[in-house]
Formats: structure tokens, C-alpha cells, sequence
């Protein structure tokens, strides 16, 4: 099988060159190898066994991560994490990522990561002892309420969920759906919309709301791509929780969310540079083996055409998303770039894992090859986060602005 080849980026701060280089040490030693046995095990059919082997192999993969000093890089070390900054997060999820599922060995889990980054941010000392902790040490999961049927999860501002204030208590009423990890959450963070000031972005807020309070109640686990899945419909019904379960102040729901979906953005691009080099890595990998009509695939033109495309939408998604990321890292105004970038790489992920599919042939949709796995999750990242539409909007939004103002654009 062939390695992830990362070798230090002489353009680089020295750090996040050691992070990368760690990191693939990782991927390429203890992970790689062993992905069959450490996933495989989850399917139906593994025997009691096969499961026991595949948390013992977790385990040990953890603690040489935790040794390596990478564990949790989203969070600080008082709270367990390896406190990286935000660059050296970004470019080590290029690295984990090349192997599907590898970041839950690294301590990075959705939707519980994105929870403790807003617990970090907003929570009280109270909150964080409550949640955070027990959240961070692998004693709680957590959800993130916020989608809804009955209104559209690209505006917000349509939310319907509402939390009425009644003595020292939230009551709140309404319904969600694709809620992730529902089923086994110990609580969520609900978006709900609160009375008071402000217009609708500043009516929303965010509150806790423990699993198992009366009135919440799981109505499914929504089938996605087919399969039973944890991203659950939950209904809301006159759910009371005290008043100072609410995150941040009452109507700062909405800049938290956002906030969490600007990094997590970044984060999630650099995840798809990732699994789009390992797809590239198969892809061509399977043109030198694969002889057909007298000769192997790569002497095919078809064949390098899937290639060159491929490489051209790698390096343009991967500079686009650097770039963006240096934009947030040094202060400046980075909206337009995300728009842009969750535009772009979602869509390149997606053509170059379907090349890679093209070439393996039915072995692509099979699952002995990750490729199925990542074709299902570059096409649902077009929608989630955010649809292509709305951040089509938003980036032709931004640039008419400054041609308004007297201004060009800068694209430096
Ligand atoms: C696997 C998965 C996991 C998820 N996990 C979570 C979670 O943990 N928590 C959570 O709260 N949510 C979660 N979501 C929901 C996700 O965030 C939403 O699906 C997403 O925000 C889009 O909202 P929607 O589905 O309501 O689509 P809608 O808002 O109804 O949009 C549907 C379509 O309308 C079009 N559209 C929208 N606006 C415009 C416009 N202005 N102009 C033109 N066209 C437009 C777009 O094509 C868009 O795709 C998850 C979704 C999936 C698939």
C-alpha cells in the first residue's frame, strides 16, 4: 500500500513542518496499515473479537498520538488538548485526513469538537465545568440543534424554534432534524429563537439542553445515503431548562454559530485537500497496475486527462484554502474567501474521487476502497454548512459592495 508522502514545506514555520512530519508518521505507521482491522470491526457481521482487537488498536493509536503531543489540537492544554493554533490545525487536518476517520484518533470529533470550542468561547466557569470537562475527558457526547423541517437551515434567520422565559426557566418548543450523534448525546446545544431586542440574527440563542429532560424527545435516526445514521429528528415540547443554561448572552446565538462554522470551514477544506490526495494517491496508483486493451491505464490519454485534472483541482483547492487560512490567521477579512472556498473544494473533492472511482472500476463503489465513503461526503458537503447557492450569493454580495463603495477588488 502506498504512504501519504509529506515532506517538510521549506516555506514553512518550522512547527507546523514538525506537526505535518509527526502527523504522517502517524497516518503512515499505525493507522494506514491497520485501517481494515480498526474500522472494519464496526460493520455487522465482526465477531465479538474482531471488535476487541479494533478498540485495543484505537487505544494504541491514541496514546502514541497523545505522546506525539497531537491530541485534541482544537483544544488547550488545560482542557486536554495540544493548543494548536489555528494554522498548525489547519495543516495538520490535510494530513489526518488522508485517512477516512483517522481525526477521531486525534481527539477531533463532530459535532462534539465544534461544542467545546463554543463551550471554550462562551461558557461560563459554571458551564464549563458542567459540560466542558466531562465533554473533553470522553465522559459526555453532545449534539448541535439546529436544522429544522419546518424551516430552511441555509437562512437562520427562519429558525422556529423558541425558548420563552417563565421565573428562572427556559421553556422551549419546537422541532429539529439532523441533529448529529443524537442518539448518543448526553445533551445539545440548541439554536433557538429568545424574545428581547434586536432584529432576527440577534433574537437567536444558544442553550443547553441536557438529553434526558422531560419533553425532549428522539423521534429517529434520519436514513442517510441509504444507511441508519445518528443524525437524529428531535422534538422540543415545553422542554424547561434554567435560565443560565443559555451559552453567551441571550440574542448572541447567531455570531457563535457563524464563528463556529468560519474556522470549522477551513478546517473541514482542509480535511477534503486530504482525502482528495489519498483518492489521487489510489487513482494513479491503480493506472500503473491496471492493464486493459493492451496496455496499462496511465498509457491512456483518458486515463492521464483524469490525471492532470486531478492535480490541477488538488493544488487549486489546497492554495485556496492556504490561502484563506493565512487571511484568517493574520487578521483580515477572510468572509468572501470562505464562501469561496466552500464553494470550490466540496465540488473538486467531488471530481477527483469520482476519476478515482472511474478508474478502479466497480472496485470504486465497493467498500474495500474508502472512495464510496468520500464520493457520499463530498456530495453532502456541498449542502451542509451552507449551501453552494447561498455562498454563491454571499461572495457576489461582497464584491458588488466595494465596486459600489469606489473600490476594485483586491485579490492579494
Ligand atoms: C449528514 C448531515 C449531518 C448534519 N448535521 C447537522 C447537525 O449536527 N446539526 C444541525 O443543526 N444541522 C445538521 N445538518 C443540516 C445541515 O446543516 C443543513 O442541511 C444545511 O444547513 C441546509 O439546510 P436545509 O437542509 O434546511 O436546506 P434548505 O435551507 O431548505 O436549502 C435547500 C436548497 O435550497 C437552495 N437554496 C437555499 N437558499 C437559496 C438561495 N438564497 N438562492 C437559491 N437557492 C437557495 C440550495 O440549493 C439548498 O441546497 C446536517 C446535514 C447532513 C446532510
Amino acid at each position: 500500500m502506498l504512504q501519504m508522502n509529506v515532506k517538510p514545506v521549506p516555506t514553512l514555520d518550522p512547527r507546523i513542518n514538525e506537526i505535518r512530519m509527526l502527523t504522517a508518521q502517524i497516518v503512515n505507521k499505525e493507522i494506514l496499515p491497520n485501517e481494515r482491522k480498526l474500522w472494519g470491526a464496526r460493520s455487522e457481521g465482526a465477531t465479538e473479537e474482531q471488535r476487541a482487537e479494533a478498540r485495543g488498536l484505537r487505544e494504541a493509536v491514541k496514546d502514541k498520538v497523545k505522546k506525539a503531543g497531537l491530541w485534541a489540537p482544537h483544544l488547550p492544554p488545560e482542557y486536554g488538548g495540544s493548543g494548536l493554533n489555528f494554522l498548525e490545525h489547519a495543516y495538520m487536518n490535510e494530513i489526518l485526513a488522508y485517512s477516512m476517520g483517522a481525526a477521531s484518533l486525534f481527539g477531533v470529533v463532530a459535532p462534539n469538537s465544534g461544542n467545546q470550542k463554543i463551550l471554550l468561547k462562551y461558557g461560563t466557569e459554571e458551564q464549563k465545568k458542567k459540560w466542558l470537562v466531562p465533554l473533553t475527558e470522553g465522559k459526555m457526547e453532545s449534539g448541535f440543534s439546529m436544522t429544522e423541517p419546518e424551516s430552511a437551515g441555509s437562512d437562520p434567520r427562519s429558525i422556529k424554534t423558541t425558548a420563552r422565559r417563565d421565573g428562572d426557566q427556559w421553556v422551549i418548543n419546537g422541532r429539529k432534524w439532523f441533529t448529529s450523534n443524537g442518539f448518543r448525546a448526553d445533551f445539545f446545544i440548541l439554536m433557538c429563537r429568545t424574545e428581547g431586542a434586536g432584529k432576527d440574527n440577534g433574537r437567536m440563542t444558544q442553550i443547553i439542553v441536557p438529553k434526558d429532560t422531560p419533553g425532549l424527545k428522539i423521534v429517529r435516526g434520519i436514513e442517510v445515503w441509504g444507511r441508519h445514521s445518528d443524525h437524529c429528528e428531535i422534538t422540543y415540547d415545553d422542554v424547561r431548562v434554567p435560565l443560565e443554561n443559555a451559552l453567551g448572552r441571550a440574542g448572541s446565538g447567531h455570531e457563535a454559530a457563524q464563528e463556529r462554522l468560519g474556522a470549522g470551514r477551513v478546517y473541514h477544506c482542509m480535511n477534503s485537500v486530504g482525502q482528495m490526495w489519498r483518492a489521487f494517491d489510489l487513482m494513479v496508483e491503480r493506472a500503473t497496475m491496471r492493464e486493459v486493451h493492451g496496455g496499462k491505464l496511465e498509457t491512456k490519454q483518458f486515463i492521464q486527462g483524469f490525471i492532470a485534472d486531478s492535480y490541477i483541482d488538488i493544488q487549486a483547492a489546497r492554495l485556496m484554502t492556504i490561502h484563506c487560512a493565512e487571511k484568517m490567521d493574520g487578521g483580515g477579512d477572510p468572509r468572501t474567501d470562505i464562501s469561496a472556498l466552500k464553494i470550490f473544494v466540496p465540488a473538486a473533492y467531488e471530481r477527483v474521487v469520482d476519476r478515482a472511482i472511474q478508474v478502479w472500476g466497480a472496485a470504486g463503489v465497493s467498500g474495500d476502497l474508502p472512495l464510496a465513503a468520500m464520493y457520499q461526503g463530498a456530495r453532502t458537503l456541498r449542502l451542509a454548512d451552507g449551501p453552494d447557492e447561498v455562498h454563491r450569493i454571499l461572495i457576489a454580495k461582497n464584491v458588488l459592495t466595494r465596486y459600489h463603495a469606489g473600490e476594485s477588488w483586491d485579490f492579494g
